[in-house]
């Protein structure tokens, strides 16, 4: 195979497998030129099909940053947890996580690669990231400049090319919802979801589906700002009457919840 397409020979790339957290920063650097591989379902076959070119992968498996801990009044879940590990958590991650593709998927996917996933032309990925947005979660990331703490929204709009350690969020008790529509297929990708979490009056309400990442939403004018488009799952036609309609249950699920 010549060109664009042509796959990358593994003797061409430096393979770093990192055994402790510490390690794996020293490794990411700056991150330049490095290419972070957790679980893989997006990235291995990118690299097979040469659509990914590193000049070096770091591979996350063996160094320590997968787990669950409750401390301090926080919630803090590893980058490299499995989304397996999630199906048992707080409402409304659990519900996202219990929907990712299927059992192989979610057992080889980890939190860390669906935060820094990013919607494919042919299918939305991501779907953590909205209910991490309406849990007020946090994340903690290495790269150029040290180590740095952000607010999900704002680690979306400036934490390309960062090494994701762990997100957070407080844990206290809090109504939530999700609802989400799928595509009914063996290895289903969601077409569109809302998550919403309300604690002390405040709530915060999130969709996937309807842009590259997930995003906030205004209960009151879901559809406003968004510019939703076509791919291979549904169109933006279909999504603009979809969401609406998520929005209205998940806030009823909220009157249920509280
Ligand atoms: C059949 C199938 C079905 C799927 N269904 C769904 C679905 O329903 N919903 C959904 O959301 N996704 C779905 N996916 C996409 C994907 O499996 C998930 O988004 C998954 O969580 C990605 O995690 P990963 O660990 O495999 O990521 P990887 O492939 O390892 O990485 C994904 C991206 O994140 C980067 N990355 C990974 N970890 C880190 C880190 N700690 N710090 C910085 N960058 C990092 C990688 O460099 C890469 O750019 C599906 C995939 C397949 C193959």
């Amino acid at each position: 195979m010549t060109g664009e397409s042509e796959p990358v020979g593994l003797n061409d790339v430096s393979v770093l497998v990192p055994s402790s957290a510490d390690e794996a920063v020293a490794a990411f650097g700056d991150g330049n030129g490095v290419t972070v591989v957790a679980g893989g379902t997006i990235v291995m076959p990118d690299l097979s099909a040469g659509r990914l070119r590193p000049k070096s992968a770091l591979l996350l498996g063996r160094a320590g940053l997968a787990g669950i801990t409750r401390a301090n009044g926080k919630v803090t879940i590893g980058a490299a947890t499995p989304v397996s590990a999630l199906v048992d958590a707080d409402a409304p991650l659990a519900q996202a996580a219990k929907h990712i593709g299927d059992i192989e998927v979610r057992s080889q996917a980890t939190l860390g690669g669906n935060v820094c996933a990013v919607s494919s032309d042919d299918t939305p990925r991501g779907d953590l990231q909205a209910a991490l947005l309406a849990l007020g979660a946090t994340v903690r990331s290495a790269g150029k400049g040290g180590e740095r703490n952000d607010a999900l929204e704002d680690f979306f709009a400036d934490g390309a090319g960062r090494l994701v350690l762990d997100v957070s969020y407080d844990d206290v008790p809090r109504q939530a919802g999700y609802a989400a529509v799928w595509r009914p297929h063996t290895h289903h990708y969601t077409i569109l979801a809302v998550a919403a979490a309300r604690r002390d009056g405040d709530l915060r309400i999130a969709a996937t589906g309807v842009a590259p990442r997930a995003v906030l939403l205004d209960p009151e004018s879901p559809l406003e700002s968004l510019e939703l488009r076509d791919d291979a799952l549904a169109s933006a036609w279909y999504r603009a009457r979809l969401l609406p309609r998520l929005v209205t249950r998940v806030l009823a699920d909220l009157e249920e919840d509280g």
